[in-house]
Order: structure tokens, then C-alpha cells, then sequence
């Protein structure tokens, strides 16, 4: 049996960004991958096949709290939920990482500040190729160095609306993208700006997804090597209960064991909440690296809504994502607590209006709908609740206990947007005012999971040290979107990609590998 150096369960934006930043260093590294290659087929770009018949989506079914079937809106694949994520990639506020009041709580401080993982930052969004400017998104955090690429500009509608913003005393700005597109050189350009981008993966691969930027470059390394169709079931440690010993995978049907002198689970922060749930052992009985009882508790997954403006004027926008407004994120004049973040998702059509069946207005076809609407996305932060947690039940099945938590902000924020859009020039409307359509995102809609293998300095009040180490366990970490201790309220991604980067240097360091190897030929 080969012995590796260091294994990483799942490929997605922690274990692929991990598995890119350590491949250079020469050392084995085995990934172990429960999915396969999303598979490239015209279906890829199909709103039917994506949102009415959740092709992509796993079929794995879990639990709510009252035991009922939650089909979650999560993906099994090399790359994992980065195929399929609108790759808008930002950082989270400097503020983020200190505590902060809100209407419902506190959000509290992490362990490490913005500057400690800046650096990493920068590197993570040169290696996705982030499209942005600096200095008009008035939260931004300081950064030690330009984006790599211009921003992706807007379409009429979008820059119409930016305008209007802008006139109304608000600072939009343009969301930082990965996605491949070279506005000077459409010809060349790999990506060709369609509207089958968030939550679809990209048939060309011109989105900087965790497959195309890291997996596939990092398996070009004779040392890398990935295990697909291969589900993580228990990990098995030494006697003492100190080390892991065995990484014991299922695939075509049988259990099949890893060993390694270091092991990552990577694996989605409700996926790793529930691997080390179901390692319990004697030296681990509430569940591995879980003296502290915080494996699993304090989910999170962002307040979100999708909220549809409906206004006379044709909305013709093919990729909607670009616009940003964070004048509301710490709060403002009259609501003092943080509110939260607004920007777009993918231009929706009549079908994905189908399938998430928004109230339908009066008189309009879907089509008609989607063919004027303006489809916002709004983000507030949801606070750390103990009782918000990931289990098993006796079969081992995941459940997902949430109850909402810090929604006045949410509520606050989109009242401010209604407002907004109401007393902008946005004439002539299809009716007297514009039409708001909102719709909560559900319990299954699980792409922001983050929280349930918190970081910290405590080892009674996290399970990871600030490396992303276990305390409980010397050869065992964390990487994916399981460590934060709160969440902000912009996209996670990034901040799970940056993390990746830094902890990775850490493992490259304490593995006696050149950092200078890695760093030349990396990130
Ligand atoms: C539709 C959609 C749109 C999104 N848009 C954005 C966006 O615009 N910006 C943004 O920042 N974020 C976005 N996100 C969220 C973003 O994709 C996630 O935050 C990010 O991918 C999480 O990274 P991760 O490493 O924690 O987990 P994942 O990327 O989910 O990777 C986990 C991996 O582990 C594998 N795995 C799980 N369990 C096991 C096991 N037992 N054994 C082996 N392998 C296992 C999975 O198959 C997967 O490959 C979006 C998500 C979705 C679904
Ligand atoms: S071509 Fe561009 S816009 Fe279309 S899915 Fe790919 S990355 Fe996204």
C-alpha cells in the first residue's frame, strides 16, 4: 500500500485550491473525490436539465430536525460546488474578522485579522483570475495589489441601473469575477459571456472553477494523484487516538484504506462536520476532534433572497452578475446594524422561474416576467447558534437543524432596495410602481454552508487551531468552508480558496518542503 504524504478528501475550492499550492513540492499527494468529472454535454447549459431537473444536484436525501426528507442543492464532483458557483469572488470586509454588533447578536472576532490572510488573498484571486477594480466598492479592504484582470463591464441595462444608483447617492461597483473573458479580444476570449453561468457549470471550461484552475494543473505533477467515485466513510486513528492512521474509502462497492502522514478533509462544511461525526471512536466518543462538542453546531449558510424588480423596460442583459451595492453592509443612518450585501444572480429565464415558483404576477407569463425583471441577490450574515447544526441520525444519515436567525437586517435590506428602485428613473413602468417578486432561499439551498468545524485559539470553544489543525488530533485538518467563525455577508469562495493557500504554506512547512519550490511554480 502506498504510504502519501498528505491526503485531501474533496476537490473543491479548499481541497482543490490545497492540492494546486502543494503540488509543486514534490511530496505524494493523494485526492480522494466521492464524485466523478462533471460530465460535458450540451445539458450543461440547459436551464431545464439544470433548474427544473436539478440534473447535477446529488441525490443523496438528509433530514430536517423534524426528520422530513431535505433534497439539498449541493454537487459531487472533481472542482465541487465551484462547477456550478457564479464565481463571484470576494473578499470578506476587514471588519469581518473582528466582532461585530448586529440587530440580532454578535457576529464574533476570528483568530486571525484581515492582514494575517491578505497576502493569501491576493494570491488566491491571481491564480482564479479575478476581473475587478479596487477602491469603488466603498467596504472594500485594503489589498496589496491590483486585480490581475479589468473588471467585467455592464450591459445597458445594468449600466443604466448603476447610473440611477449612482445619481441617488450610492456607490455600486463592479463584482469581482473568475470567469475568463478578455473584453478587448472577444475572438480569443475563452470565456464568451453567455447566461448559463451561475449554477451551470461551464461547458467550455472558461470559468475559473476549482477543476480547470487547480485539480487538473495540479495532476499534470507526477506526485498528485486523484481517486474519483471514492466516498470518504470513517477516519481511523492510532490507539492513543492522537494520529490518524486510515483514511477508509468505499468505491465500486468495497472499502478500500488510505494512509498518510497528513490528512485534510475538504469535504464541504456539512460533508466534514458529518465525516468526523461519524469517525467517533473510544479515544473520540462525541465524534473525532470534538472534545469542545462544536463538530457540527453553529451552521451557517447566509440570509438569501432572490428578489425580482419587474419594470416596464426590457431587461435584454445576457450576464447580469456584474453590479455590487454595499452601501447597506454595516448598516446605515437610520438601521445601525449591518444589513448586509446586494448584487445579482444569472439572468433567469421563463424556465428557472418555473421551477422556483415565485409568485406569479397578474396578467404576465413567466416569460414576460423574466423578460423585465431585474434579478437581485441579497446577502445578510446569519449569526453562529450552537443549536444550528449538522448530526446524524442512526443510519448515519445527515440532518440539518436551522432556525433563521438576525433576519431584521435581511428584512431592512430589502425594504432599503424597494425603495431605492421605486425612486429611480426606471420609466416607464409596466405598472405604477415596479414589482417585487422575493423569495427566501430554502433550507436545502445550502451553497454558503460554512461554521460547523469552527477555527480558534480555544480548544474548549473551536475544534481547529488558527492553522486549520485539529487540536484534538496531531496529523488531521480542516480545509473547506467548516472554519469560520462567522460568516460576513459577501460569498465565501475566495475566503476558502485564501485560507487554502495559507494553511497549505503551514503543512509545506511543517513537512520540511521548500515553500520557495512550491511558491515558483504555484501560486
Ligand atoms: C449554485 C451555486 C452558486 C454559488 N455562487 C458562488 C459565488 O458566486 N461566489 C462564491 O464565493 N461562492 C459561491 N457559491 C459557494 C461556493 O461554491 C462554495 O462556498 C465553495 O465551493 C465551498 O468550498 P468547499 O471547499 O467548502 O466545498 P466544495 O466546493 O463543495 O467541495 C467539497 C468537495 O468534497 C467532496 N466530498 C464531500 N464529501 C466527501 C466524502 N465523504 N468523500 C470524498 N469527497 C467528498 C465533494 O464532492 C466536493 O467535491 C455557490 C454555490 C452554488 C452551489
Ligand atoms: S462561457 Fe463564460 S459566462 Fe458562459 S459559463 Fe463559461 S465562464 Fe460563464
Amino acid at each position: 500500500m502506498t504510504q502519501y504524504d498528505v491526503i485531501i478528501i474533496g476537490t473543491g475550492a479548499g481541497g482543490g485550491t490545497l492540492a494546486y499550492h502543494l503540488a509543486p513540492s514534490g511530496k505524494r499527494i493523494l485526492l480522494l473525490e466521492r464524485g466523478d468529472y462533471v460530465r460535458r454535454e450540451k445539458d450543461n447549459w440547459s436551464s431545464r436539465a439544470v433548474n427544473v431537473e436539478a440534473k447535477y444536484h446529488t441525490k443523496e436525501v438528509w433530514h430536517d430536525k423534524d426528520g422530513k426528507p431535505l433534497h439539498p442543492h449541493t454537487n459531487y464532483y472533481v472542482g465541487g460546488n465551484t462547477k456550478f458557483y457564479g464565481a463571484a469572488l470576494f473578499r470578506l470586509r476587514k471588519e469581518d474578522f473582528g466582532e461585530i454588533r448586529h440587530h440580532g447578536g454578535v457576529s464574533p472576532a476570528w483568530p486571525i485579522s484581515y492582514g494575517e490572510l491578505e497576502p493569501y488573498y491576493t494570491k488566491a484571486e491571481y491564480l482564479y483570475q479575478v476581473h475587478g477594480e479596487r477602491g469603488v466598492d466603498p467596504t472594500d479592504p485594503w489589498a496589496s495589489a491590483p486585480y490581475r484582470f479589468p473588471a467585467v463591464q455592464h450591459e445597458p441595462r445594468i449600466q443604466q441601473l448603476h447610473d440611477d444608483l449612482s445619481a441617488n447617492g450610492l456607490r455600486p461597483f463592479h463584482v469581482p469575477l473568475g470567469i475568463m473573458l478578455d473584453e478587448s479580444d472577444p475572438q480569443k476570449s475563452r470565456c464568451i459571456r453567455c447566461e448559463t453561468c451561475d449554477g451551470f457549470p461551464c461547458l467550455i471550461h472558461a470559468k475559473s472553477d476549482a477543476q480547470v484552475i487547480c485539480v487538473d494543473p495540479a495532476l499534470a505533477h507526477p506526485n498528485v494523484t486523484l481517486v474519483t467515485n471514492a466516498r470518504v466513510t470513517r477516519l481511523l486513528t492510532s490507539p492513543s487516538g492522537r494520529e490518524i492512521t486510515g483514511v477508509a474509502v468505499q468505491r465500486n462497492g468495497a472499502e478500500e484504506i488510505f494512509s498518510s502522514d497528513i490528512v485534510v478533509s475538504s469535504c464541504g462544511a456539512i460533508n466534514s462536520a458529518a465525516l468526523l461525526l461519524r469517525s467517533a471512536n473510544d479515544r473520540h466518543p462525541q465524534g473525532l476532534a470534538n472534545r469542545s462538542g462544536v463538530v457540527g453546531r453553529h451552521y451557517m449558510g447566509h440570509v438569501n433572497s432572490v428578489l425580482l424588480a419587474i419594470s416596464k423596460s426590457l431587461n435584454a442583459t445576457v450576464f447580469q452578475k456584474t453590479l455590487g451595492v454595499n452601501d447597506f453592509y454595516f448598516g446605515d443612518e437610520e438601521f445601525k446594524y449591518p444589513m448586509g450585501h446586494i448584487s445579482f444572480v444569472g439572468k433567469l429565464d421563463a424556465v428557472a422561474l418555473s421551477a422556483g415558483a415565485p409568485a406569479i404576477v397578474p396578467g404576465m407569463t413567466l416569460d414576460i416576467m423574466a423578460k423585465h425583471s431585474l434579478d437581485f441577490w441579497l446577502t445578510s450574515e446569519d449569526l453562529p447558534d450552537p443549536d444550528n447544526r449538522v448530526t446524524l441520525d442512526r443510519d448515519g444519515t445527515i440532518v440539518l437543524a436551522y432556525k433563521p436567525n438576525n433576519d431584521e437586517g435581511h428584512k431592512r435590506l430589502i425594504a432599503k432596495l424597494e425603495h431605492l428602485l421605486q425612486h429611480l428613473d426606471m420609466r416607464p413602468h409596466l405598472i405604477p410602481r415596479n414589482l417585487f417578486v422575493g423569495n427566501r432561499i430554502p433550507l436545502a439551498g445550502v451553497a454558503h454552508q460554512n461554521g460547523t468545524v469552527r477555527f480558534g485559539r480555544d480548544p474548549n470553544t473551536s475544534a481547529l487551531d488558527a492553522n486549520c489543525k485539529t487540536h484534538d488530533v496531531e496529523n488531521l485538518y480542516v480545509v473547506d468552508g467548516s472554519f469560520f467563525p462567522s460568516s460576513g455577508a459577501v460569498n465565501p469562495a475566495l475566503t476558502i480558496m485564501a485560507n487554502a493557500i495559507r494553511v497549505g504554506d503551514h503543512i509545506l512547512e511543517r513537512l520540511g518542503a521548500s515553500a520557495r519550490v512550491a511558491e515558483g511554480a504555484a501560486v
